[in-house]
């Protein structure tokens, strides 16, 4: 049954639909845009499908700005309002002897046919003013549900494109939807054929996933699915870890310390410090931040496991994973940097947190408070726990009044290069030399940050 039912398009995309009809052709809205429309959210782009012949799209809207790199495969996009808009025809993509791309796609006469090749039942809808919802595939009561299910046979879906493995718990984790348990299985699988997926590709699903709002639950529910992208989350899959710390194994530990980092606001806490980067530092880090615990793991006479080295060989695990994935090198290093150093201790005494400061600066400080919040949040709940989250708050606190007006860095020495030349210095290296010397000396507290004092120093020969 189709329902008529209004969708909110934007003016561009109706004038658009309007044109193609008046021309004698079928034109719909189609897919994630039909989708979020009809969840209330906004759609991030909205693709159109039509009846029309690539050509005769192109000749309908001559004399607009029109892409055509896309004509063979049949889509031509018109530019307007500084946006482009694609407009495909009708079509069913042949077979997939690669599990990547179709081998030819056909252009087809009916909708339908074209929803068909969708990857899943959410997906697989259009809508015009004139027909309503085309819903072949109860797409509509999928969304009630919350439910992604695979069009057809999800073993054949997923074999023929493995990226829809990895696109389904991207969505599950956006949408906050379940997979169908045959999507599941089929997922889980077919998840070795996602090593063939484009490293760019995977990484592009994994971080919208990350950044759904049910990233932690869906870690948690579909770790085997995701570990056709990362096989290194296998064995973290019941790796267990001792009682006195936590009530998780590593895998489960790690899903809620994902979730953690958005319930607990932490993410947001970056953002509030000017740091836009860092909320997605963050997710990538606790996604990673245990990764080499496996392989670290001993056990003492009493059975109790240890895993010594693990922060440092996650580190390396961490940036590995993150060049396979060719992510952006600033990510990168910093999540691997975090990683390197999640479960070190933080001190406690002004001299150290001002050093800490000088080497790492306030931003990465605070990613790393953040990080260990979001791990403890994801430990047993107990007094031991509840001590090592106060040390963390308490660190945060000192070392944010310290990064405000502390002296760690030269620039807040109360002496500069202009009074070490005048102090009888020559110039050239020793000049630097001589300021690294007196900011130690402050931040030790050997010396005050004072003008007169330091200037003292340096006529005493202090250097
Ligand atoms: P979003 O843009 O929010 O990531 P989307 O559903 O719009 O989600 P796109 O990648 O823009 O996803 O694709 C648009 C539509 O094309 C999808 O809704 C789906 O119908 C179809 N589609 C995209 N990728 C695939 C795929 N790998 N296999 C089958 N159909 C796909
Ligand atoms: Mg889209």
């Amino acid at each position: 049954m189709e329902t008529k039912l209004q969708l909110p398009l934007p003016p561009v995309v109706a004038a658009l639909l309007r044109t193609l009809q008046a021309a004698g052709h079928q034109a719909f809205v189609v897919g994630g845009c039909v989708r979020d429309s009809l969840l209330g959210r906004a759609p991030e782009d909205w693709d159109i499908c039509t009846s029309a012949q690539p050509g005769e799209v192109e000749a309908l809207f001559q004399g607009r700005r029109l892409l055509l790199n896309g004509k063979k495969h049949g889509t031509v996009a018109v530019v307007e309002g500084g946006k482009s808009w694609e407009i495909t025809t009708f079509r069913c993509d042949g077979a997939y002897s690669d599990g990547r791309h179709p081998d030819a796609v056909r252009f087809v006469p009916d909708v339908r046919q074209d929803l068909a090749r969708r990857d899943f039942t959410v997906n697989a809808m259009a809508w015009s003013p004139a027909a309503g919802l085309v819903d072949p595939f109860g797409g509509q009561a999928d969304l009630r549900a919350g439910v992604l299910r695979c069009v057809g046979d999800p073993n054949a879906r997923f074999a023929e494109d493995a990226l829809r493995v990895l696109r389904a718990p991207r969505f599950a984790a956006q949408l906050g939807f379940a997979l169908e348990p045959g999507t599941a299985a089929a997922a889980r699988r077919c998840r070795g054929g996602v090593a063939l997926v484009s490293p760019e590709r995977i990484f592009t699903e994994l971080d919208k996933l990350l950044a759904g709002a049910q990233a932690g639950r869906v870690l948690a529910q579909y770790g085997e699915i995701l570990a056709g992208a990362l096989p290194e989350i296998l064995p973290c899959i019941g790796c267990t870890q001792p009682s006195r710390w936590h009530c998780y194994d590593v895998w489960q530990h790690t899903a809620v310390a994902v979730g953690a980092v958005e319930a607990h606001a932490l993410a947001q806490t970056l953002t509030g410090h000017g740091d836009a980067r860092g909320a997605r530092v963050l997710r990538w880090a606790a996604l990673l931040h245990d990764l080499g615990k496996p392989a670290c793991r001993t056990e003492d006479a009493d059975g109790t496991a240890h895993f010594p080295g693990h922060n440092q060989r996650g580190g390396r695990m961490a940036r590995e994973i993150l060049l396979r994935l060719r992510a952006p090198a600033s990510l990168t290093e910093g999540a691997a940097a975090l990683v390197a150093v999640h479960d070190a201790p933080l001190p406690a005494a002004d001299a150290d947190i001002l050093r800490l400061l000088h080497r790492r600066g306030a931003v990465f400080l605070r990613r790393l408070c953040q990080l260990k919040l979001a791990d403890l949040a994801a430990h047993a709940q107990n007094a031991a726990v509840t001590a090592r989250w106060q040390e963390v708050t308490q660190f945060a606190a000192r070392m944010e009044t310290l990064a405000a007006d502390g002296c760690y860095r030269l620039d807040r020495l109360a002496v500069n290069g202009g009074d070490v030349l005048a102090a009888g210095l020559r110039p050239g290296p020793a000049v630097g030399q001589a300021l690294d010397i007196l900011l130690n000396a402050v931040m030790d507290g050997t010396l005050p940050n004072e003008r007169t004092a330091l200037l003292a120093a340096l006529q005493r020969g202090f250097l």
